[in-house]
């Protein structure tokens, strides 16, 4: 529980962070109910163009694989998935998932994001398989991101191994990174109500700690927008800014908010100045995460152009799949550096790990100019 005394002046602690100090909670909760938004977007741009280029937006393409709609999780906000004895569920085998990536491999994707509930029908061999098989058939240079803590941690149980040997073998098999999900907000009351089943915020921070300590980096995300308070969003980036001093295994962090999918969750309509404020707070106060994601599935391109010049340096990705969202997301390589070069930006590719090196054009440098050769 995070400890919020009064703090006075606004822009002081925007000075701070122009000063290149850590701010704490209290100040970034002030931020949050008092500070003037488009304030906040200009010292989370300035803050931004130090850690980044000020010229550049990066972007990748993958295929999200939803693997399994099977779950027993119920989480309130979700109508992705169907119980077990549904007959609307389905459930992909090893030859199916490897038949999607070959045709997103032919339209240039070289990532894969494998998603699915919590499928208790499947056993901890076929997510080896489907791993190896990504590899082996496709190619060693498929990025696998792959299985939110929850998965995880169902895996944990049903193996009867240690969470570490599961992800070392998971590892071993193919798995290279780990997605942000499953977070939502990391505050025990908010998680009653979202997901009760779902991993507790004390397990979600143990299994991405473990992911970090065996090499499998990735994202960590919040998701915003129904019940939750002020004081419980800077609490969620508290714990996380936390582990990332202790892991560093964060490359990206990823602002969201929740969309209307089902009718037992409440989702309140949050404002574009609003969720611009968080993510220029998200880049102030997790000073230690170098990428900022806006998403343009969840909010569009309009807010997504402004996220870019209020401290975003990335527009999420390319996706060729999405089921789980209802998706306003770019669906070409062309429209998404289309989209960059009209927000102001060069383009530039990246993979999930954040490198570019590997997609730079003929004659292209970092910075997203032309190299004089
Ligand atoms: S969000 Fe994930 S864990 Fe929750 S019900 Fe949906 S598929 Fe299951």
């Amino acid at each position: 529980m995070v400890f919020f005394p009064k703090h006075p002046s606004t822009d002081s602690i925007l000075e701070k962070c122009l000063g290149g100090e850590r701010i704490e909670p209290s100040e970034a909760l002030t931020l949050y109910k008092e500070a003037d938004f488009l304030k906040v977007m200009e010292v989370s741009r300035r803050v931004r163009n130090r850690k980044v280029s000020s010229k550049t937006v990066t972007y990748t393409i993958f295929q999200i694989v939803n693997y399994s709609t099977f779950c027993n999780i119920d989480c309130s906000f979700c109508s992705f998935y169907e119980p077990y004895s549904s007959e609307k569920g389905i459930r992909l085998s090893p030859e199916q998932i490897i038949d999607k990536m070959s045709k997103a491999s032919e339209q240039g994707a070289d990532q894969v994001f494998l998603q699915g509930g919590v499928d208790e029908n499947l056993p901890f061999d076929y997510y080896l398989e489907v791993l190896s098989r990504i590899k082996s058939e496709i190619g060693r240079h498929i990025h696998i991101r792959a299985f939110s803590p929850v998965e995880l941690l169902h895996m944990e149980s049903s193996s009867g191994m240690s969470l570490k040997k599961v992800l070392q073998n998971l590892k071993e098999a193919g798995m290279d990174s780990v997605p942000g999900a499953g977070a939502e907000i990391l505050v025990e009351r908010m998680r009653q109500i979202l997901s009760p089943k779902k991993a507790s915020t004390s397990e979600w921070i143990r299994v991405m700690e473990s992911c970090h300590e065996e090499g499998l980096f990735g994202s960590a995300n919040i998701v915003f927008g129904s019940e939750e308070t002020p004081e419980e969003i800077i609490e969620h980036l508290s714990l996380v800014r936390g582990l990332q001093d202790r892991t560093g295994g964060f490359l990206s962090f990823i602002p969201w908010t929740f969309q209307k999918q089902t009718k037992k969750f409440y989702v309140r309509d949050v404002p574009s100045t609003e969720y611009l404020k968080v993510l220029g707070i998200c880049r102030l106060f997790l000073d230690n995460i170098d990428h900022l994601e806006t998403s343009l599935m969840v909010i569009g391109k309009g807010v997504g152009s402004l996220a870019l010049h209020g401290g975003a340096d990335d527009i999420s990705s390319v996706v060729l799949e999405e089921n789980v969202l209802k998706s306003y997301g770019i669906k070409s390589e062309q429209k998404a550096r289309d989209f960059i070069y009209e927000s102001g930006f060069h383009p530039l590719r990246r993979n999930l790990l954040y490198e570019t090196d590997c997609y730079l054009m003929e004659g292209e440098g970092r910075d997203g100019k032309t190299e004089v050769l």
